[in-house]
């Protein structure tokens, strides 16, 4: 029951709130000052679209809908969705107050719910372009195929550092170390634009706070054990990242810390994130996810009131709207949540919605509908597509394809859009076929190959003979999404992929393998039998962009964002953490690097990748170091440090410095109580300790810290791996 509101009469169209030219808090103030309770419970709930009808938007005052994965309307076209867009918000504008709602979609790789619309490659493979800028401007050509449909929020960008694998989740991140994704966050800048208000600009969402990536075993919803330490030095610098990029709104993780449900968590929502982080957006939950907060099924008192208390600001109950509003009302005036909570959950949520402009323009801003797949959009997602492909391997310089002969196609990955694309496409969990239009990948080699090479495809590989040049096994994973594609077993290829192989090696031909898949396969017992490897990830709509690398269109450059394993036993796997892996964190081939190596025949042994080094970075004492017991090395990693050393002497060793990858130290000088000081001067630094087989350390002495006082050296590993 809705109570309805105390003074209507005092509303009138000249109602400061509705006046764009003063100032967001002042207009904030005004209509709150105008909200029933129940006004204010409304804003705080978002439904899904099919559990909620216009008219109860107006009746309950409804904050958010959302559309969950896949939903959507009938038939599923961009002006479809513009349509059901403006049905809901012109019923939010028939309330007394007039208060736009906020309509919420997961575009996580294009508007991917949006028959038409382009779709991006997932992020593990955006996290291999290392483009922050690319990932801006993707961002921005998203945010005008969102507008073009109405919805004004986005549930992206996934900012989770994946650290296992066996998680269903892997591919959404951008990868595994904490830098790595914390400067993908350009991607709210291109979601939301430049401000708020401006064209196209949609409401980003960094989910899901937080070490959602680092779950025990990789387990979808699991729980994060690590010390407070670990977990602010690994999971929490992409959302402070996604701050300082002005993200308007965080999602809470299903998983726990330590045990300890996020989704009731007022020390890492409150304390942390809006405390110390300064966020002053509004948290949202995850789709029933304060519903496990008692662990009991179904939303509860005691659920609504932890979570809200904890800091969530507006609840995604996708059916259980009703109950949750009752609840709510109930602790509300039993005096369990304050009213004072309320408020600022209230205010904080108005706030975007004024700074988005939807007082002023509520309804589909449909000169945008036409960018829904446009030209211009796929391009960009096709030179995204050739960035973001990964070469491990290319004996005997079997890659770039030539022109011209035979050339064969296979694997069950090289004709599918919706394999190519995988979870998160038209439906939650991604399905098999031509689900929209695109480029499949076969195409795409069709296309490069040009009219004087004939491309012959069979699904499983059969039908290849001698005369064939080169045979291209695309194969990999089925599409899936969140825990249903965990993989807590075995993390290889299925038998009807290695099986299209080994019809195909058969034939006793070249054999180039592109692993079309969410995240790193469990492949070194057979990569010895493939001439070449290519990691596509999960390109999306535009096929042709691994055409582009596959025939050297445009030079290979993309570079892991992930380790790679030797075998599923390593799992979990991460750069520095001293175990070997097939491919380390940062690598990847290019074809005039190789084109110097000698060939390597097939059949050799699997590749031995030279995984860490270490380096020596020396400072010279000063004289003022009177009293100085020792001095302390400190890893830089955004606003975060992590003591990497210590040493009596004006010298110390690092160690586990991965191939291919940038580390930022600082030395302070400690006295002995204990108190640092910062440290003036220059630090040189010894390249060695790496490994045989080429490794080595390499460093610059950079500006001098933003302190203006503290030694920062930058170690560069420019070791690869070696294959032998
Ligand atoms: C996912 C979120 C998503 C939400 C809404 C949940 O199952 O964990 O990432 O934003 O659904 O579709």
């Amino acid at each position: 029951l809705v109570v309805p509101r105390a003074s209507a009469a005092s509303w009138n169209a000249a109602a400061p709130y509705q006046d764009p030219s003063l100032p967001v808090p002042t207009r904030v103030a005004d209509l709150m000052s105008r909200m029933t309770l129940d006004e204010k419970l409304g804003q705080m709930t978002q439904a899904e679209r099919g559990s909620v009808s216009n008219a109860d938007v107006t009746t309950y005052r409804l904050g958010s809908v959302l559309s969950g994965g896949g939903s959507a309307p009938s038939p599923n076209t961009a002006a479809s969705w513009a349509d059901m867009y403006d049905g809901f918000q012109n019923a939010a504008l028939a309330t007394p107050l007039g208060i736009p709602i906020l309509y919420g979609a997961d575009a996580v790789h294009g508007h991917n719910n949006v028959v038409g619309a382009t779709i991006f490659p997932h992020n593990i493979g955006l996290g291999a372009t290392r483009d922050p800028a690319l990932v801006e401007r993707i961002g921005r050509a998203v945010a005008e195929e969102v507008s073009g449909t109405g919805v004004d929020w986005d549930f992206a960008p996934c900012l989770c550092v994946a650290r296992n694998d066996r998680w269903g989740r892997t591919y959404e991140s951008f990868g595994e170390t904490p830098e790595l994704p914390s400067s993908m966050a350009t991607i709210v800048t291109g979601l939301q634009g430049a401000t708020l208000n401006g064209p196209a600009s949609v409401l980003a969402t960094a989910k899901h706070y937080v070490g959602d990536g680092g779950t025990t075993g990789g387990v979808d919803q699991g729980d994060t054990q690590l010390s407070e330490a670990d977990l602010r030095a690994i999971h929490l610098p992409p959302f402070r990242a996604a701050v300082e990029h002005g993200v308007g709104s965080v999602m809470i993780s299903f998983s726990s810390w330590n045990g300890a449900r996020l989704h009731g968590h007022q020390y890492l929502i409150t304390t942390v994130l809006k405390g110390e982080l300064s966020f002053s957006g509004f948290v949202v939950s995850d789709w029933n996810g304060i519903d496990q907060i008692d662990g009991a099924p179904g939303t509860s008192a005691l659920d609504v009131r932890t979570a809200v208390n904890a800091g969530v600001d507006m609840v995604m109950v996708p059916t259980a709207w009703r109950q949750f509003i009752d609840l709510l009302r109930a602790e509300v005036q039993a005096g369990r949540v304050t009213t004072a909570r309320v408020d600022d959950a209230v205010r904080r949520i108005l706030t975007k919605k004024f700074e988005l402009g939807l007082f002023e323009k509520p309804l589909t801003d449909r000169s945008y509908t036409s960018t829904v797949g446009s030209a211009a959009h796929r391009a960009l997602a096709r030179e995204a597509v050739a960035k973001s492909q990964v070469v491990l391997k290319n004996a005997g310089n079997v890659l770039p394809l030539a022109r011209g002969g035979k050339i064969f196609v296979a694997g069950r990955s090289a004709d599918d859009i919706g394999y190519q694309s995988g979870g998160w496409t038209i439906s939650w969990q991604g399905s098999s076929g031509n689900i929209t239009p695109g480029t499949t990948i076969l195409q795409g080699i069709r296309n490069s190959a040009g009219s004087g090479t004939t491309v012959t495809y069979s699904r499983d590989g059969t039908g290849i003979d001698s005369s064939y040049r080169v045979a291209v096994a695309v194969v990999g994973e089925a599409p899936y999404a969140e825990g249903q594609g965990d993989r807590p077993g075995s993390l290889g290829l299925e038998a009807a992929d290695l099986n299209t192989i080994a019809n195909l090696r058969a034939s006793g031909v070249p054999v180039v393998v592109v692993l079309v898949s969410g995240r790193p396969l469990d492949i070194a017992s057979q990569l010895s039998g493939w001439n070449a490897l290519v990691a596509a990830w999960l390109p999306g709509t535009e096929g042709q962009g691994v055409a582009d690398v596959l025939f050297g269109t445009v030079q290979p450059a993309g570079k892991l964002p992930v380790t790679w394993m030797s075998s599923a036993s390593q799992q979990p796997i991460n750069s520095g953490d001293g175990k070997t892996p097939l491919f380390p964190y940062g690598f990847g081939l290019t074809y005039a690097k190789e084109d110097s190596s000698p060939p390597t025949a097939p059949g050799t042994p699997a590749a031995s990748a030279v995984t860490s080094s270490s380096a020596t970075l020396t400072w010279a004492a000063s004289s003022d170091d009177v009293g100085v017991a020792g001095y302390d090395v400190v890893r830089v990693q955004g606003s975060t440090e992590t003591a990497v050393a210590t040493s009596a002497t004006a010298s110390a060793t690092v160690t586990g410095l991965a191939a291919g990858t940038s580390y930022t130290f600082a030395v302070y000088a400690r006295d002995a109580a204990g108190n640092r000081s910062p440290r003036s001067g220059t630090v040189s630094v010894t390249t060695g300790g790496g490994q045989a087989g080429g490794c080595t350390a390499a460093a610059s002495v950079q500006s001098q810290w933003s302190t203006g006082y503290v030694i920062q050296v930058t170690v560069t590993n420019t070791g690869t791996t070696s294959l032998t």
